[in-house]
């Protein structure tokens, strides 16, 4: 090879607000991506490809208020990767979204769209903004002028936005219909988590928790472990927390500890999940629930379980309590929600753990099912969506755990190997673009 097509990138050419030096979010994917580096052969001479986000649009969104004032909010569109296929992930709506989180959630779902083997890329958006303090009007003009802002990147075959963090199907309505009327003709497949009278799929809301359970159970089987009678402990018990505990008990399991933003219950012998679902639908939280005992947030932690499911925020498992966890899987239905510390303590203690990047997949699978019903307008049976759904966990599992093993290396490291490898030899094949 000479030596001009080997990386010449030097740290001087590096712009700013690449670098690493915080631990921002984006410091922390590029110490992901330094660690897969070893293993990726001849494909590690494209490695800088994944260090910098191909294109970053910031754009101002400026709306009058409801009391006559007029506010600008910061907004966001960053596509990581799209050698693989257009752009996909979410948009983001929260007062702390930055460039930083933005940058690191679009390469988070370059990898996590390749690990299992959707034809997308990666991208991510994102709006500095409390939706809270908006009026609904407020809301859906910020969400339409956003829409047109990010109108010249995106596109159903370029770059197709979803529902994260307070963003909904009627967002995705309002995105959808902003960009349709821009463009002069309906376009649905522009975003996805529509819905479903709006060109929306069965089965997508309940995609990210039942993608939880499916990675959940092949890891069992993988281990020996039965999952009649698992004891199952879940952070978080909104669409991704409730859906999986829901799932893993009736498959039998028991779900012995729930933790969320109202408190934390215990029951060794089973907590009813019907009734704790309804009782969150009814009060918000799970705190209050009279068929378990209430604990610390602390104790939750100290629980012993068989499989441990954060579906909350980032940073939950750090090094302050990773030692005190006592369980055998960790199967991360949020995204980050494991330092790379704690994540060192979980692998010594001989914890499994199945990393965000494959364990929550299971939402950009099925959006990757509805924007294809989409393009045909054909829908599929919610029993053709969840079989096929298992089949893409379950083969995504399999490479990653092959992989692992291979290497002796953790689930985490070799599910960034099975994607980089994707990503960088797609980015080869196609020679000077995209
Ligand atoms: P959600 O809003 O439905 O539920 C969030 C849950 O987290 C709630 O139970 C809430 O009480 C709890 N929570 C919030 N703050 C908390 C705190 N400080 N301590 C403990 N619990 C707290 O959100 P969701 O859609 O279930 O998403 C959960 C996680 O899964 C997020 O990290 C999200 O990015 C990730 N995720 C979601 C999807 C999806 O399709 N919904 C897909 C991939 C990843």
């Amino acid at each position: 090879m000479s030596a001009q097509l080997q990386s010449t990138t030097s740290a001087q050419s590096i712009p700013s607000y690449l670098h690493a030096d915080d631990l921002g979010p984006w410091g922390n994917y590029l110490r992901q991506v330094d660690r897969v580096a070893p293993y990726l052969g001849s494909s590690s001479r494209w490695i800088e490809t994944l260090k910098r986000p191909k294109r970053i649009l910031i754009v101002d969104v400026p709306i009058e208020l409801d009391n006559g004032t007029v506010a600008h909010f910061e907004g966001y569109r960053v596509q990581h990767n799209v050698s693989r296929g257009p752009g996909k992930g979410g948009v983001r709506y929260h007062q702390d979204v930055t460039l930083s989180e933005v940058m690191a959630l679009s390469a988070w779902m370059s990898v996590k769209n390749a690990a299992v083997n959707v034809p997308y890329g990666g991208a991510k958006g994102g709006i500095r903004v409390d939706p809270r303090t908006l009026s609904r009007g407020e809301l859906e003009r910020v969400t339409r002028r956003y829409t047109s802002e990010i109108g010249i990147i995106i596109g159903p075959n370029t770059d197709i936005p979803a529902p994260d963090v307070n963003t909904n199907e009627q967002i995705m309505a309002w995105m959808m219909d902003t960009y349709s009327m821009n463009q002069g003709q309906t376009a649905t497949g522009v975003v996805t988590g529509k819905p479903i009278t709006l060109g929306g799929s069965l089965g997508r809301r309940e995609a990210t928790g039942r993608g939880v359970f499916v990675v959940g159970t092949e890891a069992a089987r993988r281990t020996g472990l039965e999952i009649k009678g698992a004891r199952i402990a879940v952070q978080g018990f909104g669409n991704v927390g409730g859906i999986a505990a829901r799932l893993f008990e009736e498959a039998g399991a028991k779900v012995v500890a729930v933790q969320d933003h109202t408190g934390a219950l215990h029951k060794s012998s089973g907590i009813d999940t019907h009734a704790l679902l309804e009782h969150v639908a009814n009060t918000g939280g799970v705190g209050g629930f009279k068929g378990a005992d209430p604990v610390s947030n602390d104790e939750f932690w100290t629980i012993e379980s068989d499989i441990l499911i954060p579906a909350a925020l980032e940073n939950q498992i750090t090094e302050k309590n990773a030692a005190k966890i006592k369980t055998k899987i960790v199967v991360e239905g949020a995204n980050g929600p494991t330092t790379t510390a704690a994540d060192d303590i979980l692998h010594d203690k001989g914890v499994l753990v199945i990393p965000d990047v494959v364990a929550n997949a299971g939402g950009v699978t099925v959006s990757y099912f509805e924007w294809v019903q989409d393009f045909s307008s054909f829908f599929w049976t919610e029993d053709e969506i969840n079989q096929r759904l298992e089949r893409v966990m379950r083969e995504a599992f399999s490479a990653v755990w092959q992989v692992a093993s291979d290497n002796k290396v953790s689930m985490r490291t070799a599910a960034f190997i099975v994607a980089c490898k994707r990503i960088l030899m797609a980015r080869e094949m196609r020679g000077l673009y995209p």
